[in-house]
């Protein structure tokens, strides 16, 4: 059986003093997680206060983004050792508002996450298809483009430092979620696919979270499903109380 990984992506919400009672009202009130996994990615700005506030905690920080230098004349970017240096220990990298606002080809985030590996943070690696892709019938084919060129050159034994995060495009924001069985097909055919590439155990240990509209009334039957390990949440995980019920149904 795999643990359940819950992550909450706060995206360019909450600043410092939010940040701080956002992550406090969550460790207050933070379930049992036995041996499930919760991850909160707040913005760059607040991760060294709510690094204070969870350090005690169960709970692990992660960045939403990261520059695939190391350092230098990269004018608003940041390296992986300064996440780590505020305590980060995850960093989602190819996020769908990344690659469709800021133009983040897959080749760029196979350099983010290799540079991240190197620096000893774990990637939440995230693929998934627009509506158009889906209504054209090519979600497979979309995906599998995504999980190649991301994970090009990387070993099996660093793929299992990294956490997949399907979500597809039209879930993500507005309310419309992929049913259980849409996303159960998609995760099946990513475990076969990462199979293939690396090795039967490599892709059964492989943790697959869901993502796009998970909110407390879906997240049971979603994560209920055979092949999704967890959720990527990012609306849901902005109250305390709507996010505690998703980690609950895990
Ligand atoms: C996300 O940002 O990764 C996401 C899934 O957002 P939402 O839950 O709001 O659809």
């Amino acid at each position: 059986m795999r643990r359940k990984v819950i992550a909450g992506n706060w995206k360019m919400n909450n600043d410092l003093g939010a940040s701080i009672s956002l992550a406090s009202e969550l460790k207050t009130n933070l379930p049992e997680l036995g041996e499930n996994q919760l991850i909160i990615c707040p913005p760059f700005t607040s991760l060294e206060s709510v690094n204070e506030v969870i350090k005690d905690s169960p709970i692990a920080l992660g960045a939403q983004n990261m520059s695939k230098q190391d350092s230098g004349a990269y004018t608003g970017e940041v390296s992986a050792s300064m996440l780590k240096s505020v305590g980060c220990e995850y960093v989602i990298l190819g996020h769908s508002e990344r690659r469709t606002i800021f133009n983040e080809q897959d080749a760029l985030i196979n350099a983010k996450i290799r540079k991240a590996l190197s620096e000893g943070l774990k990637p939440i690696f995230c693929i998934g298809e627009t509506l158009e892709e889906r209504e054209g019938g090519i979600t497979n084919q979309v995906v599998k483009r995504q999980v190649v060129e991301g994970l090009k050159d990387i070993t099996e034994e660093n793929l299992a430092l990294i956490i997949l995060a399907y979500e597809p495009v039209w879930a993500i924001g507005t309310g419309k979620t992929a049913t259980p069985e849409q996303a159960q097909e998609v995760h099946k055919f990513l475990r076969e696919l990462l199979a293939e590439l690396y090795s039967a155990p490599a892709a059964d240990k492989l943790i697959i979270q869901y993502g796009g509209s998970v909110k407390p009334d879906n997240a049971g039957e979603l994560l209920s499903q055979a092949d999704i390990d967890g959720a990527l949440v990012g609306g849901a995980c902005l109250k305390s109380d709507s996010f505690v019920n998703i980690i609950k149904s895990a």
